[in-house]
């Protein structure tokens, strides 16, 4: 049985990175989402342990103490973490994994899960169509808003570093890029080193 695959996908807030991604779980049933720890406030519609799990600045200083995460960051003043454990249990079991992570813990995946991990970054069509979504979450006040476009620019500059730059501007050609990133990823050779081995003995 081949190991799971690993697909971080990081993108500026506003991307539509949340969308992509629950489209895409819903249609790779193989796929599991990665929910993360953090510390800030649910906003409506959030649910315990779906969409992450809310836990204290104190709760989550003893996670990274215990050296429970893979990766963590502060983002926009709130800290962000993916537990390790899940992860590795997933992947052993086979089942491909996929984070909704910002850049600085793509940074961190990478460098502990080298090329097992896949880094793809998700690019909004324009910076006039990112700020006109962000304001129309509603969601954020003039300053967070403001907030959320310099870290954009910031991200956006380390997109690089990423294996795959899907452009959201039209949903589906995004979906359909995320599940030929999955497919190409699943063939990699490494992952297959017991077929191999049959056929070479
Ligand atoms: P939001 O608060 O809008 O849900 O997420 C803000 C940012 O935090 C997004 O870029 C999201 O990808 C990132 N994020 C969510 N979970 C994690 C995590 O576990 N680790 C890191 N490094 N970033 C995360």
């Amino acid at each position: 049985m081949r190991r799971g695959c690993l697909m971080v996908i990081s993108a500026p807030s506003g991307a539509g990175k949340t969308t992509l991604i629950r489209q895409l779980l819903r249609l790779e049933k193989n796929l599991i989402f990665s929910v993360s720890h953090t510390t800030r406030s649910p906003r409506p519609g959030e649910v315990e342990g779906k969409d992450y799990y809310f836990v204290s600045r104190e709760e989550f200083e003893s996670l990274v103490a215990a050296g429970a995460f893979l990766e963590w960051a502060e983002v926009h003043g709130n800290l962000y973490g993916t537990s390790m454990e899940k992860i590795r249990e997933h992947l052993d079991s086979g089942r491909d994994v996929v984070l909704d992570i910002d850049v600085q813990g793509a940074r961190q995946v990478r460098k502990k899960m080298g090329l097992e991990a896949a880094l793809i970054f998700i690019l909004p069509p324009s910076w006039s169509e990112l700020e006109r979504r962000l304001r129309s979450r509603g969601t954020e006040d003039e300053a967070s808003l403001r907030r959320r476009l310099d870290a954009a620019r910031q991200e956006i500059q380390a997109a690089s570093e990423f294996d795959y730059l899907v452009l959201n501007d039209r949903f589906d050609r995004a979906l359909s890029a995320l599940r030929s990133i999955l497919t190409a990823e699943r063939l990699r050779s490494f992952r297959h080193s017991d077929l191999l081995r049959q056929w070479l003995t």
